[in-house]
């Protein structure tokens, strides 16, 4: 199901979707121009996916994995051996998983590939999962368990640091207050909110835009 359909620069659309058991929001990035699109974390039902790819007259071209955690990748491989294309995958270095595809791109903090029009920037933001990272297109950002709305991702779990995540939450402060931030799950009070907001009424972006004494690397 469809909750939001975003225009954003040079004709690109940002589709954001609910999928699974868990709260999931996923994503489709779409360039009618080229009749490509970008989904981000193929996770529970591909069906979603080919709809959209339906719909909107374009072919899966891309792949882009915020983290390695199940709910966001358990149909990564699925989705892959499905398509008659073979789409590029764009996931952190040294991920949690370990795609079948061979047509992977490991990402650093600070790389950049091309989708359509627009250059995508990694934001590498280690803490919930320490393979975690954010795609920065314009002003959006689409940020997996990192930041939600209102809330963070858990940093209690196995591979999970809390400081790690503190320091990568001070770096997302400091992004342009206008910047759109597009969360891993559907646990807050909206879909979408800006930094701007989201230091007001998330008390803990609030805290680490401000608590963050570490060195800046
Ligand atoms: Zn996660």
């Amino acid at each position: 199901m469809i909750l939001n359909e975003i225009n954003c620069e040079n004709g690109v659309k940002l589709v954001q979707f609910e999928n699974g058991p868990m709260g999931n929001l996923q994503y489709a990035i779409i360039d009618l121009l080229s009749q490509s699109m970008a989904v981000v974390d193929p996770a529970w039902n591909t069906d979603t996916f080919f709809s959209l790819s339906e719909k909107f007259k374009v072919s899966i071209d891309q792949i882009w994995v915020t983290h390695g955690h199940f709910d966001h990748v358990n149909q990564l491989d699925q989705l892959c051996q499905e398509l008659k294309n073979k789409p590029e995958i764009y996931l952190s270095t040294n991920p949690l998983i370990v795609p079948k595809s061979s047509s992977c791109n490991y990402l650093n903090d600070g790389d950049q590939f091309r989708f359509g029009p627009i250059d995508i920037r990694t934001i590498y933001t280690p803490g919930h999962s320490p393979d975690s990272i954010c795609f920065h297109f314009g002003n959006h950002l689409v940020c997996g368990d990192v930041l939600f709305i209102n809330a963070i991702g858990r940093t209690d779990l196995p591979k999970s640091d809390p400081t790690a995540m503190t320091k990568s939450l001070h770096r997302l402060s400091l992004l342009d207050e206008n910047t759109q931030i597009y969360p891993g799950h559907n646990y807050g009070p909206k879909l979408v909110d800006s930094i701007k907001n989201q230091l007001t009424t998330n008390p803990f972006l609030k805290r680490a835009s401000s608590g963050y004494s570490g060195k800046s690397s």
